[in-house]
């Protein structure tokens, strides 16, 4: 029998890729892209989703993609956060300099929360049920990365 050594190294594998994310997120990340927040509501129990959802996991009924659509403000109210020295999008170099305040933020007038960076606030600040608005990438390419994350309001 013919046996054979493998040897593992230890690295990273970068792929590119691209995948659709579909018709309601679509629409979410085109309104972005001109600084607006939308939402939709389920026609049932009234809950609002930011961002949209197809199915309303409460009432398990499908929120139909032409109707229940509604404008938010860039406002919203801080739920929680969770203070961290890693970075959580860059697998390469975890480490940070200083450390970062991720929050949930519930926009004004939805029903669920965007996880998000909390910018320009020292750790000792962040209350929750706290004030906060978007800040806003200076030129939006309809993606998540268009909010660079919440300040205080
Ligand atoms: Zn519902």
């Amino acid at each position: 029998m013919n046996e054979k050594i493998i040897v593992a190294n230890k690295g990273l594998v970068k792929a590119e890729f691209a995948f659709w994310v579909g018709e309601y997120l679509d629409k979410f990340y085109d309104n972005l892209e001109n600084k607006k927040i939308v939402g939709n509501k389920c026609p049932k129990c009234g809950d609002v989703f930011v961002p949209p959802r197809k199915v309303c996991g409460k009432c398990n009924i499908v929120i139909p993609l032409e109707e229940n659509w509604v404008d938010l403000p860039e406002t919203g109210e801080l739920i929680n956060y969770t203070i961290t020295h890693y970075k959580v999008n860059d697998r390469s170099d975890r480490k940070v300099k200083k450390p970062q305040i991720i929050g949930i933020i519930k926009i004004d007038g939805s029903s669920t929360g965007l996880v998000y960076r909390l910018l320009d606030l020292e750790p000792e600040e962040v209350k929750i049920g706290m004030k906060m608005k978007i800040k806003w990438e200076e030129n939006p390419k309809g993606d998540p990365s268009d909010i660079q994350g919440f300040i205080k309001a």
